[in-house]
């Protein structure tokens, strides 16, 4: 339930992404992505997926994709692709660590603005146990005209839970994402704790311009009343 503001908060709204960043499933999604596209004719490994599309919205993929091609995707591209991540997702799909104590634990608004689709983060986040914890207030790519790196996605998401900009803070763990909330005039910090993540993978986030990186989510909490304390501390980039 999200609590109604008061002057002392540091924030207005936290803003998740998901995948990566609530639920652990980059890998499982990038292994159904590239047996999916391998099958189609388009040969790419699990960590190439992972290296050019982590992200990303599956529309802007898609388009990236059928023009290297230079040929369409078939008509049902996304729902294989969609039904092979489900079916993994079922199997496999486990929390990030300490997510739910962290959300718990943040007396701020709260809200969800994914690349997925609706289906896709709400299978997610029931498959993990987060939904309850955060639904209604779960927004996707699919309401947006332009997905991550543009800032449509998070300027709708504050949009809808009437929060300013500059008021809202994001977490993200892509470097689409951190662009996406730059664009969109919003503070953000970039989480590297997913198992997807390779060495090296924090440093890109703070050069793509995230004011921190933490690896654990039971950093959150902390990190967050440290801005509050600190306003300056998002503007001036500090290391932690
Ligand atoms: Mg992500």
């Amino acid at each position: 339930m999200n609590k109604p503001r008061r002057d002392k908060d540091p924030f207005d709204l936290v803003i998740f992404d998901c995948d990566g960043v609530l639920v652990d499933s980059e890998v499982i999604s990038c292994a159904a992505h590239a047996e999916t596209l391998t099958r189609h004719g388009y040969p790419i490994t699990s960590d190439q997926v992972l290296e050019r599309f982590l992200g990303v919205s599956d529309r802007e993929a898609r388009q990236t994709i059928e023009t290297e091609l230079g040929r369409q995707l078939p008509d049902d591209f996304e729902s294989q692709m969609k039904q092979a991540t489900l079916q993994r997702y079922a199997a496999d799909l486990k929390t990030i660590p300490h997510i739910s104590e962290a959300i718990a634990a943040i007396g701020l608004p709260k809200c969800v603005a994914s690349s997925g689709t609706p289906e896709k983060i709400r299978h997610g986040l029931g498959c993990a146990g987060l939904y309850d914890l955060l639904a209604p207030h779960i927004f996707s790519a699919s309401q947006v005209n332009r997905g991550k790196p543009a800032p449509d996605l998070f300027l709708f998401a504050a949009g809808q839970m009437l929060a300013a900009p500059a008021r809202c803070l994001v977490i993200e763990d892509s470097l689409a994402g951190i662009a996406a909330a730059v664009a969109a005039g919003m503070p953000v910090l970039g989480f590297y704790g997913g198992s997807h993540c390779r060495p090296g993978h924090g440093d890109r986030l703070r050069a793509a311009g995230a004011a921190a990186i933490f690896g654990d989510m039971r950093q959150l909490p902390d990190l967050i009343a440290q801005i509050g304390r600190n306003p300056g501390f998002v503007a001036g980039f500090s290391a932690l």
